[in-house]
């Protein structure tokens, strides 16, 4: 559902991603691990179309991206930050992508219930996002993006604004949700244990090189180098 091919990208005269290959299967969950700086947020910037790129190519579902502007690209994303519309209430923060697309009423109404029935949000969809918990907000930025029904779906440390105990909480929902929709993820973390409860492959990251693409077990038990061992924490 994605092929990255001989990525590159610079900020300026700055290379902060180099030689990047990624393929990734439908109903994947890949992971993008590793430090801060390392380049997780460009990387799904780019593939998102919010950044170019100066080298390779990036295709979604076959489809090349280099042609493509970002509104027309098959992907939602979720933002660390959730970014709601505060004057919105719930129900009008789900659809409102849906509505720019000028999607007739009653379908955007179907949609919701569909996706309100998921995150379990039905009796909470004439809020204002100001009334209502951390792990909540979280639960209508993902229905912003389910609702649209993407090809792939781009998360950016999606929970890093929970406290441990709703990360959690929140972590096992987005896992039984890839399960149910099928969904393909690209997940960014820098937390190893998120992405090994998560991941179906970790793309470990450092310094805008991939170290290392496996399953969870394999880059735990099997790590390429010194440095994805001692990331992983695995055992010598
Ligand atoms: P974090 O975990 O802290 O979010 P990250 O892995 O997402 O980190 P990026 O935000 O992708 O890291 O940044 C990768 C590198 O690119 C860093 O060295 C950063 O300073 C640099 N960088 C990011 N955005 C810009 C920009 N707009 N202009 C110049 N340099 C940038
Ligand atoms: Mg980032």
């Amino acid at each position: 559902v994605l092929d990255i091919q001989n990525l590159k990208k610079n900020y300026g005269s700055v290379e902060v991603l180099h030689d990047i290959n990624i393929d990734m299967k439908e109903a994947e969950f890949l992971v993008l691990l590793g430090p801060s700086g390392c380049g997780k947020s460009t990387l799904l910037n780019c593939i998102a179309g919010l950044e170019t790129i100066n080298e390779g190519t990036i295709q979604i579902g076959g489809k090349d991206m280099t042609q493509t502007p970002p509104g027309e690209r098959d992907i939602a994303m979720v933002f660390q930050s959730y970014a709601l519309y505060p004057t919105m209430t719930v129900g009008e923060n789900i659809t409102f992508g849906l509505k720019v697309r000028g999607t007739a009423k009653q379908e955007q109404q179907k949609q919701l219930k569909r996706v309100a029935e998921i995150l379990q949000l039905d009796q909470l969809l004439d809020r204002k996002p100001s009334a209502l918990s951390g792990g909540q907000r979280q639960r209508v930025a993902m229905g912003r993006a389910l609702v649209r029904d993407p090809q792939l779906y781009l998360f950016d440390e999606p929970l890093s604004n929970l406290d441990a105990k709703l990360r959690v909480e929140m972590r096992a929902e987005i896992k039984s949700l890839h399960q149910r929709v099928n969904a393909s993820i690209v997940y960014v973390t820098h937390d190893q244990i998120e992405a090994m409860t998560l991941a179906t492959r970790i793309c470990i990251l450092k310094d805008g090189y991939i170290q290392q693409i496996g399953t969870p077990d394999e880059v735990y038990y099997r790590p390429a180098n010194t440095y994805v061992a001692g990331f992983m924490g695995s055992p010598p």
